[in-house]
């Protein structure tokens, strides 16, 4: 059987939405305003290129939902980059907030290029201009629509569009917080780049913890001696597998876009990675073995299997192969509904994206409540820096609701440094989340944790628009 239906990431996220919403009693008025999305800007611009010849690009920024302001996502640079897939990214944006307590609406960019196929200088002409567009119809700032990295782009493309955006906004005073996960120059946040690997590997940790559930799949607990295959080796996932390798795992196997590695004794994966650097390829590392089609990789032998590249990769043509018990999505939208149905079947556990990557917006959420509250930074030695950093602390208790401990206060207290606080801050962020993730799954006695994610989130954006009401 092969899919024969066009795929639309919207459309998937969708029907996900739907299946949420029969285990719910939500208005269906209410479930379709859920769906969908507030604004869509697309438009087109030309960049000049180095031979003198013109070129007319694709920019898109779907905002997903206005439920909370300002809206959240990433800007991603690809030429997979189509409306559709904008508007599918924007929606899980507002399901993965609203699933970790995050009060951002979602929204999400694109931009159809290739980067690898654009000299510096031009990919930075292409993002300024792409930002000016935002900028003219009001599609970014601090308290409207706060972009940041997603596949293709990073703390460099960042660095451009708040640049951009103090440009023509010259006062607007909190104007850094138009963008995250910018360069710790420009009032970035340590651990920002990390976070969504990070946050990976917590979720996949927290998931290993239940005794009941990994008893279930036939698992031991706890990362140590799985077998861990993760396709996708750019920021999320080299960081997921470090961390999850630094923890015990046994990373076997990674999957690249040019060819994937495998080793059953397990990669060590910062020679991977430096390999990588040096070679543009995977191929010759060590005693590793080479899989010039890396989607083979993916049916290898693991416990679990760590799609941290883009959507649309297990599906209902290569389900059948798949042997992890776990597939934990790194990556938005890797698994299709089919083949998720599929996986379901056979007992596999899915860890949702909309839970799993949410590392990335929680430390986005920090960074950007650090640039409203114009806290200064660094390791903090001084009694003056210390207060304001309690200040912030304050802002992120209230913010989430959460608590720091007592043991945390302590050592923020005593100067703990930025990384400390973020880290704990998204770890906690993380394990909560987690388990009330499952607990919601067994409540409603199903076996879909991204089922269960769905109701979990969609409760909380009913509840926000209901009390909300309509205008007029
Ligand atoms: N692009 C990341 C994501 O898909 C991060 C978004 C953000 O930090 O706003 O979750």
């Amino acid at each position: 059987m092969s899919q024969e239906k066009e795929y639309s990431l919207f459309e998937e996220v969708s029907s996900f939405i739907d299946e949420a919403a029969a285990h719910m009693d939500l208005h269906p008025g209410l479930v379709d305003q859920i769906k969908q999305c507030n604004s869509i800007y697309k438009f087109n611009f030309p960049v000049r290129k180095q031979d003198g010849s013109y070129e007319v690009i694709k920019g898109y920024r779907v905002q997903h939902s206005h439920h909370k302001l300002p809206v959240k996502g990433g800007i991603r640079y690809s030429e997979l980059v189509n409306e559709q897939e904008v508007m599918g990214l924007a929606a899980l944006m507002t399901f993965k907030c609203a699933m970790v307590n995050i009060p951002f609406g979602g929204a999400k960019g694109g931009v159809n290029i290739n980067p690898k196929d654009y000299s510096v200088d031009q990919l930075e002409r292409i993002t300024r201009r792409y930002t000016s567009e935002l900028i003219k119809k009001k599609f970014i700032g601090p308290a409207i629509d706060v972009p940041a990295p997603d596949y293709g782009t990073g703390a460099r493309e960042m660095a451009w569009i708040v640049d951009t955006y103090e440009a023509f906004n010259p006062e607007t005073i909190n104007a850094k917080g138009a963008v995250t996960g910018k360069p710790l120059s420009q009032h970035g946040i340590e651990g920002r780049t990390e976070a969504t690997g990070l946050g990976v590997f917590f979720g996949i940790r927290e998931a290993l913890s239940v005794e009941e559930d990994m008893k279930e799949l036939g698992l031991t607990t706890g990362t140590k001696g799985k077998r861990i295959i993760v396709q996708g080796f750019g920021n999320v996932g080299y960081y997921s597998a470090l961390y999850l390798h630094q923890s015990g795992a046994k990373v076997v196997g990674v999957a690249e876009y040019n060819g994937g590695i495998f080793d059953e004794n397990g990669l060590d994966i910062e020679a991977l990675k430096k390999h990588q650097n040096e070679h543009g390829t995977l191929k010759d590392f060590k005693n590793g073995k080479f899989v010039e089609n890396s989607l083979e990789l993916l049916a290898y032998e693991c416990d679990v299997l760590v799609p941290a590249a883009l959507e649309n990769q297990i599906t209902i043509d290569n389900v059948a192969g798949i042997k992890a018990k776990i597939v934990a999505e790194a990556a938005n939208g890797p698994v299709t509904k089919d083949a998720e149905k599929e996986l379901l079947k056979k007992n596999v556990m899915i860890i949702p994206d909309m839970y799993l990557n949410a590392g990335g917006v929680t430390v986005s959420y920090f960074e950007w409540l650090k640039n409203l509250s114009r806290v200064s930074f660094g390791k903090l030695e001084k009694r003056y820096e210390m207060e304001k950093y309690k200040l912030l602390l304050d802002s992120i208790e209230n913010a989430t609701g959460d608590t720091f401990s007592d043991e945390e206060h302590q050592k923020i207290v005593k100067g703990a440094s930025e990384r400390d606080l973020v880290n704990s801050g998204l770890e906690e962020t993380m394990v909560n989340a987690y388990h009330e993730l499952n607990a919601k799954r067994k409540e409603k006695g199903i076996k879909s944790l991204r089922t269960a994610a769905f109701i979990l989130a969609m409760d909380r954006i009913a509840i926000s628009y209901m009390d909300l009401g309509i205008f007029p």
